[in-house]
């Protein structure tokens, strides 16, 4: 096999490679859009398509798409091919510099809320300059994908890119302010950096074509736990099977070529769970990866008779799958504004940034909790797995006892250094690993960094990202604000920073948050426990969430009232599919399956007894018994599942409909498996009708 170097990026249209192939000018030209944000002009556009054209081609393209990401979640991509006809009839592979920079996909058929009426259809994709163009191959071609961001004809963002790169202007413009103040005089910019860890599940092909549920909804909605679960942790970091580490090889060399830089990967705690995680990035393109990782660990995985379930709850009874959103700012010239740093100087800025992000965590807490929101979700974050449904801030000791001594105006010096004599000015040299690791945590302070632990497996993290970066633009906004009023900084410094403390340390947690008590004690303080994706987004549209968006230009209230209706929607249809798809399943796989079994039993009495009359059937009663009584209970729980199903689709108001399939269907849901997971308990094992957990967790 080639080297990493070799390999790593070899389909990307990166920096180095537009260095190498655009003329100097052109070069230059596109670097001030992409590091100052100035407007791409037309000449230089059509000399960087030509080149990115001439470059695809020798890499065998036949194609290119605008690669954009709309409300779905997904990607998207519409693909033309490099060819236009000459007069004689000829072809010629052309690709024009407005090709590059702007679509114009007929996509009236992705959600967008009621932003576009479908006689007005018309969506329009842009080239993100920002995120570099690469190369998609496998066995049917070799297209060009240039990612881009999707708006309506009324400049309506209709995608999750261009909110993120909104959100990301305001934290930079914000954070700048504030740099300048701590005498910054040499960054140009502020960006956010994600690190993002993908888990996901591997089952085996052949099983998962056997089962609906899998197919239709990416979960189980049956199943009884096997003997053996998670309870050994033999799972965890294991030594990786040579199946699976023959997919991960060949998934961290397609990545790698993508210039994702798949850096970690290991086994999870549930069986058959696994993870990856590249090297940080700036959010949009961290989040870009994200999406291609998805795509590719799901490509990958089928070339091995593998299929990968992304979803967030696969399996009842062991542990789902989330996505660790490891967060940051750091200025263009590399400071991580979140290293606590060397110089007292240093400490000052941190604290206050450290400052500013607990509070903005704990202000805008039901934002940050309904961008981690979504249908599979529901079954982690506060219901039959950790972490809690509540934000909270994880901090550590030292960095809690530095927080109280600021509040109480009496800074002498961090835990560990009691001997360093300090004022705000001179805080005290925080080391680097501060913090101990809580894992229980949602939001975590560890070490550089904060880690938002609760993001869901499956969907994009430009949600929470977004909302990370517009709350705490909004309070660098207010400390810049009053600190460019001061006459004494350090002064105006010190009362801001105790007064945040003061008015929100009750968001700071660093116990154990998979316990009851903190759910208690959380209420006591007042935190919002806010259980289901239609409670959380009930707070998407209330006036100050709309105000902070609108303030920071990263949602207008119209973006906000669709999006919001998207999410109802989408939450609506994925429990309808999951309910009709359970009844399916129950009345034509599992009723008739038991029905058989029991009737085979019920035979082997009569012709046992034709032979000896005297012969004890008890045995055999029972296992009649008990498969008629469940049966009963099935065929009861299925009209109430089928019942709610048709009432809540009569239901018109969008977000009346989706509480409805929360309140009623999703329970309905739930009481019909348990009948069900009994019978599969009892019923003979070649007669039940679908792959159980045995085979979907242990035979990988
Ligand atoms: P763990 O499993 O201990 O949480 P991992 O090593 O699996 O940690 O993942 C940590 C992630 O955090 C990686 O993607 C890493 O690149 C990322 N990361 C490290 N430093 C930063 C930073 N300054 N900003 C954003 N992400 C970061
Ligand atoms: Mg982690």
């Amino acid at each position: 096999m080639k080297s990493i170097t070799e390999i790593f990026g070899k389909n990307v249209f990166s920096d180095c490679v537009m260095k190498e192939r655009l003329p100097k000018e052109t070069y230059k030209s596109l670097k001030r859009t992409t590091e100052l944000g100035e407007p791409l002009k037309k000449e230089t556009a059509e000399v960087i398509a030509n080149a990115m054209k001439d470059w695809a081609i020798e890499k065998g393209a036949t194609h290119f798409t605008h690669w954009f990401q709309p409300m779905t979640g997904k990607t998207a991509e519409k693909h033309d091919a490099f060819i236009s006809l000459t007069s004689d009839g000829r072809a010629t592979m052309e690709f024009s510099g407005k090709e590059l920079i702007q679509g114009e996909p007929d996509a009236s058929s992705f959600p967008n809320g009621g932003l576009r009426a479908t006689f007005e259809a018309r969506g329009y994709t842009a080239w993100d300059p920002t995120s570099p163009a690469f190369l998609k191959e496998d066995s049917a071609g070799v297209t060009l994908c240039i990612p881009t961001a999707f708006y309506s004809y009324t400049g309506e963002a209709l995608d999750k890119k261009t909110p993120l790169l909104r959100s990301m202007e305001a934290i930079s413009k914000q954070a700048l302010r504030v740099l300048r103040l701590f005498g910054n005089t040499t960054s140009q910019k502020v960006l956010t950096t994600v690190g993002a860890e993908q888990e996901y599940f591997l089952v085996d092909k052949k099983y998962y074509q056997s089962r609906k549920d899998l197919i239709f909804t990416g979960r189980t909605l049956f199943g009884a736990l096997p003997p053996k679960g998670q309870e050994l942790d033999d799972h965890y970091f294991g030594s990786i099977k040579e199946r699976i580490a023959k997919f991960m090889r060949e998934l961290d060399v397609e990545l790698w070529k993508l210039g994702v830089s798949a850096k970690t990967k290991h086994n999870e705690v549930a069986p058959a769970q696994h993870e990856v995680a590249p090297i940080f990035s700036t959010t949009n393109i961290a989040t870009d990866h994200n999406q291609l990782m998805m795509e590719v660990i799901q490509k990958i995985a089928m070339r091995h008779d593998l299929v990968c379930l992304l979803h967030e709850k696969p399996f009842a009874g062991v542990n789902g799958s989330g996505k660790h959103n490891n967060w940051s700012i750091a200025t263009d010239d590399g400071i991580n504004l979140l290293n606590p740093g060397k110089t007292p100087h240093e400490n000052a800025q941190f604290l206050l940034f450290l400052a500013v992000i607990v509070a903005a965590v704990d202000e805008y807490a039901p934002l940050l909790r309904l961008s981690a929101a979504n249908p599979g979700n529901d079954h982690r974050l506060g219901a039959n797995e950790a972490p809690p449904a509540i934000i909270s801030v994880f901090l550590g000791d030292q960095l809690m006892d530095i927080f109280e001594q600021i509040e109480a105006g009496d800074l002498n010096g961090s835990k560990d250094a009691g001997v360093i004599k300090v004022g705000v000015s001179t805080l005290p040299t925080l080391p680097k690993d501060a913090t101990d690791r809580n894992r229980t945590s949602p939001f975590a302070f560890t070490g550089n960094r904060f880690e938002f632990r609760m993001c869901p497996s499956s969907a994009s993290i430009a949600g929470p990202n977004i909302v990370l970066n517009t709350i705490v633009a909004e309070y660098l906004n207010r400390v810049a604000d009053e600190l460019e009023k001061a006459d004494d900084f350090q002064e105006a410094l010190k009362k801001i920073l105790a007064q945040l403390i003061k008015d929100h340390k009750k968001v700071v947690f660093n116990g154990d948050g998979y316990s009851d008590e903190w759910v208690q004690e959380a209420a006591r303080r007042g935190l919002p426990n806010l259980a289901s994706t239609v409670e959380a987004y009930a707070h998407f549209d209330r006036p100050e969430s709309v105000e902070v968006f609108e303030k920071h230009g990263v949602f207008t209230g119209c973006e906000i009232t669709s999006r919001k209706e998207i999410v109802y929607e989408e939450y609506a249809k994925v429990i309808n599919i999951e309910g009709l798809t359970m009844s399916q399943m129950a009345k034509q796989e599992i009723m008739p399956a038991c029905i058989e079994y029991m009737t085979s039993v019920a035979e082997s009495i009569s012709k046992v007894k034709a032979v000896c009359p005297t012969v004890d059937f008890s045995v055999q009663e029972e296992i009649v018994s008990n498969i008629s009584r469940l049966l009963f209970d099935v065929r009861v729980k299925v009209a109430a599942l089928d019942q709610t199903i048709e009432e809540a689709k009569e239901i018109e108001d969008i977000e009346e409909q989706a509480f409805a399939y929360r309140q009623k269907v999703f329970f309905a849901m739930e009481a019909l498996r348990k009948p069900c997971d009994e019978l599969e308990r009892i019923v003979a094992k070649d007669k039940w009708p679908f792959p159980t957990y045995d085979e979907l967790l242990f035979r990988v």
